[in-house]
């Protein structure tokens, strides 16, 4: 009898330890869905420069960076809330993310002035503006609800509502901290990656933001009427800068989030102007020189989740070693590298970092990397992972 139940007690002990276990899994807090929101769109075309429309921009940018979200980070879903030209209502874009209960909201749009020499990019958060330019900027991106059916939507809220900011802020509380933790990381990204002018995390009282129920951010690119700088935000390789940002931006708030969930980290960033990981040194993966496969095996398995498995596509990776050993493609095996993965061809795990559909975009990727890993270079492979040749692909791709 007695030892029946000591058994038991045993029994229940370990159950509870994994019921425990099982709990702090489920409440270990990660970014698994984000939403993009391109600003605009349909009759709405947003700011016009000389020659361009601010929608237009937008749509291309935030494409591109749920693009490389997609692609990077399999464990995250990407709802855009449009894909192309089309008139969707502010209050619709905040359904989107809290109908899908995102983790993250990125606005993004071009900025505009009356003064032609404003240039560079600033991220908002909701909050009361601190200025008449803030204020401006939000009744300029606010003004399109006048081409909405029912305005009835937003309670008479103003972008100089201030009572009622505060309140919504209160409301949100961390998601607050979080928007502004997010906010920052976007304008180092641009400011280090991408050399624009740093015009620095803001706030005022944005529609769109207002009824998102997740951390959020609207982010201006850049000044549609500045001459130089509309061209500059035309350009599809400057456009592809600014969505490799966003998507860095991205992975940095994912990290940080998750590390402040598991309780690796207490402070929020926001004061911090660099949250970029310092890598451990960690051992190459293998010593083996990566060997290009040139015979005509079968398809090799396909390893990371694709962005879609049905339609054929290009993409772009940087191979970084080869070896026989399968090793686990965390950051502390790879020089601190995050989106390793590996495919396995002609008897030898081949690992690469990165996944991008343009080769301009794993450009970007490429001086990291070979920081690490001198002898890495870009590869193109095809939905099936089948090698292409570089010429071959950037033909297709551009
Ligand atoms: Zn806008």
């Amino acid at each position: 009898m007695r030892t029946i139940s000591s058994i038991h007690i045993i029994f229940v002990s370990i159950l509870m330890f994994f019921t425990i276990m099982a709990q702090a899994q489920t409440n270990a807090y990660s970014v698994k869905t984000v939403v993009i929101d391109a600003g605009h769109g349909g009759k709405d075309p947003g700011a016009c420069g000389k020659f361009s429309q601010e929608k237009n921009i937008a749509l291309s940018v935030a494409l591109k960076a749920g693009g490389l979200i997609s692609m990077n980070c399999p464990d995250v879903k990407v709802i855009y809330t449009r894909k192309t030209d089309e008139f969707i209502e502010l209050h619709k874009r905040a359904e989107i993310a809290n109908k899908a209960k995102a983790d993250l909201f990125i606005s993004i749009h071009v900025n505009a002035n009356t003064n032609p020499n404003s240039n560079g990019t600033e991220t908002f958060t909701m909050g009361v503006a601190k200025n008449e330019a803030n204020l401006r900027v939000a009744k300029a991106e606010n003004d399109v609800i006048s081409l909405e059916s029912d305005a009835s939507q937003y309670q008479g809220m103003s972008a100089n509502d201030n009572e009622a900011i505060i309140l919504h802020n209160l409301q949100q509380g961390a998601f607050c901290d979080n928007s502004l933790a997010f906010a920052g990381m976007i304008q180092n990204r641009y400011k280090e990656d991408v050399g624009r002018k740093d015009r620095s995390v803001q706030q005022a009282g944005f529609l769109v933001l207002w009824k998102t129920a997740m951390p959020s951010v609207l982010t201006e690119i850049g000044f549609i009427t500045n001459e130089e700088e509309e061209k500059w935000l035309n350009n599809s390789d400057n456009q592809a800068e600014l969505a490799y940002a966003i998507y860095r931006a991205f992975v940095d708030y994912k990290k940080y989030i998750e590390k402040r969930s598991n309780g690796e980290i207490t402070h929020n960033p926001q004061t911090e102007q660099n949250v970029a990981p310092s890598p451990k040194p960690a051992p190459a993966p293998s010593p083996a020189k990566p060997t290009v496969n040139n015979n005509n095996k079968p398809a090799p398995k396909p390893t990371p989740a694709p962005a879609s498995k049905t339609e054929s596509y290009i993409y772009y990776s940087i191979q970084i070693g080869a070896g026989k050993d399968k090793i686990a493609t965390t950051p502390e095996n790879f020089n601190g590298l995050s989106n390793v993965f590996y495919i396995e061809e002609d008897g030898l795990f081949k690992y690469y970092c990165g996944k991008t559909s343009t080769y301009k975009e794993i450009t970007l990727l490429l001086p990291e990397v070979k920081s690490k890993y001198p002898s890495a270079y870009v590869v193109a492979r095809d939905n099936t992972n089948k090698k292409l040749q570089l010429t071959e692909a950037r033909q297709k791709t551009k």
